[in-house]
């Protein structure tokens, strides 16, 4: 029997990587130096030249006489999937979506700008979702002088203190593409995430496209695509899936969410196709649903498993709080106000994002009505943000009970 090549894609151990930090650091800058591409690819994120959407991409890193390089010399040691995130300070939920799929994030800190609020607050949300390494690169170091590098390291040390230990702050120059191979062999260096092969797939849909071409046949269409991460399990071709919440319908003038059935007709990983997926790495799934189904990203905040194995969907929940000292993402120094019963807040859970009002608090435990019913699974957590003279502020993280 011949047996099939393995992709490149198969073979290599993946590891999911976030790139934080304030914005106009250098996010997207430094991962299109790492990949050799560009991720802000919507024409409005360009027009806004921020990131709006998560941005990502796929890269296999080699070594090649001590030498770690993306050009394919030497051996190759790991594949990557990085995810992009907006810095802008609305877009924190989209983060925390992002977080719900990361091992590992590289943490940037312009050199000539210091800690910023939303330095503070997505390294508060890695620290919040668990994340164990990351990694800092204090990049734009061609901007500044010796005494002002040293100032910001310092800086950069006083403030991972206590949260992350033995943190590597690695000076970089996106622009000029100074120290990527240095940035590269830390992100090799990175120790191999637990992976959960056992139980029932869990896979959180981070975004999900029509990847049809106008003007093709009915026969060649293909069926709408979700992507995101597989956090546990195995799925396979063939498998008959199930999406939760589902999709939106109207009955009687009242919103309500259906949930979706249907079959995993291909599997992607990275750009390889593979016919079992496990976890690590930026997933997709070509679904047999209507391609319509999945345009936009309409499909993003949904969970799947195999049929029959996801939890009801709730629209109330309890949670039990903890909440910040401070508003990380303010410049200034407002303290965080005790959660109040008829206030609204915003919860993100894995990829979805839901606003919910505030029905009861007791202690640390609140109960809340959510506006989209999410998949309880007992024990995940939540980054909760509350509306602060009109914009949306990570205030603290949650555990559903
Ligand atoms: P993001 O908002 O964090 O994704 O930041 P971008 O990657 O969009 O970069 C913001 C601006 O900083 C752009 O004009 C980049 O060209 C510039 N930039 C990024 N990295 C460096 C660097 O290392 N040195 C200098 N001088 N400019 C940089
Ligand atoms: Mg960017």
């Amino acid at each position: 029997m011949v047996q099939a090549k393995k992709s490149e894609a198969e073979n290599a151990e993946t590891i999911n990587v976030g790139i934080v930090g304030h914005i106009d650091h250098g996010k997207t800058t430094l991962l299109q130096r790492l990949s050799g591409k560009w991720t802000d690819t919507h024409s409005e994120e360009l027009k806004r030249g921020i990131t709006i959407r998560l941005g990502y991409a796929d890269v296999f890193i080699y070594e090649d006489h001590g030498k770690y390089n993306i050009e394919k010399k030497g051996r190759l040691v790991r594949h990557v999937s990085f995810v992009d995130s907006p810095g802008h300070e609305m877009l924190m939920a989209t983060m925390l979506s992002g977080a719900a799929m990361i091992d590992a994030a590289i943490l940037v800190v312009a050199a000539n700008e210091g800690i910023k609020p939303q330095t503070r607050e997505h390294l508060m949300a890695l620290q919040a979702k668990k994340v164990k390494t990351i990694i800092v690169a204090q990049n734009k170091i061609d901007l500044v002088d010796q005494k002002q590098a040293e100032k910001n390291y310092q800086e950069i040390k006083d403030l991972l203190k206590g949260k992350f230990d033995n943190v590597l702050v690695i000076p970089t120059s996106a622009q000029q593409g100074a120290n990527i191979d240095v940035l590269l062999k830390a992100i090799c260096d990175i120790p191999s995430p637990e992976r959960k092969l056992d139980g029932d797939p869990i896979f959180v849909v981070a975004r999900s496209f029509d990847i049809n071409r106008p003007g093709k046949k009915a026969v060649d269409l293909n069926g709408a695509v979700l992507g995101g991460a597989l956090k546990q399990g195995k799925l396979k071709v063939g498998d008959e899936i199930e999406l939760r919440p589902g999709k939106v319908i109207k009955e009687s003038n009242q919103i309500k969410y259906k949930t979706i059935s249907t079959k995993v007709r291909k599997l992607f990983r990275g750009s390889g196709e593979v016919s079992e997926m496990t976890p690590g790495g930026s997933m997709s799934i070509e679904t047999e649903l209507d391609m319509a189904l999945g345009r936009a990203d309409s499909l993003a905040g949904n969970v799947v498993s195999l049929s029959g194995k996801l939890p009801e969907t709730t629209e109330k929940m309890r949670v039990k709080f903890s909440l910040f000292k401070e508003v990380y993402g303010l410049g200034g120094h407002e303290n965080v106000s005790q959660i109040k019963p008829g206030e609204t807040l915003m919860l993100s859970i894995n990829t979805s994002i839901t606003g919910g009002s505030v029905k009861r608090v007791k202690g640390d435990e609140m109960e809340i009505d959510l506006k989209i019913p999410v998949v309880p699974f007992k024990g995940d957590n939540m980054g909760i943000a509350r509306n602060i003279s009109g914009h949306w502020r990570l205030i603290g993280f949650g555990e559903i009970l």
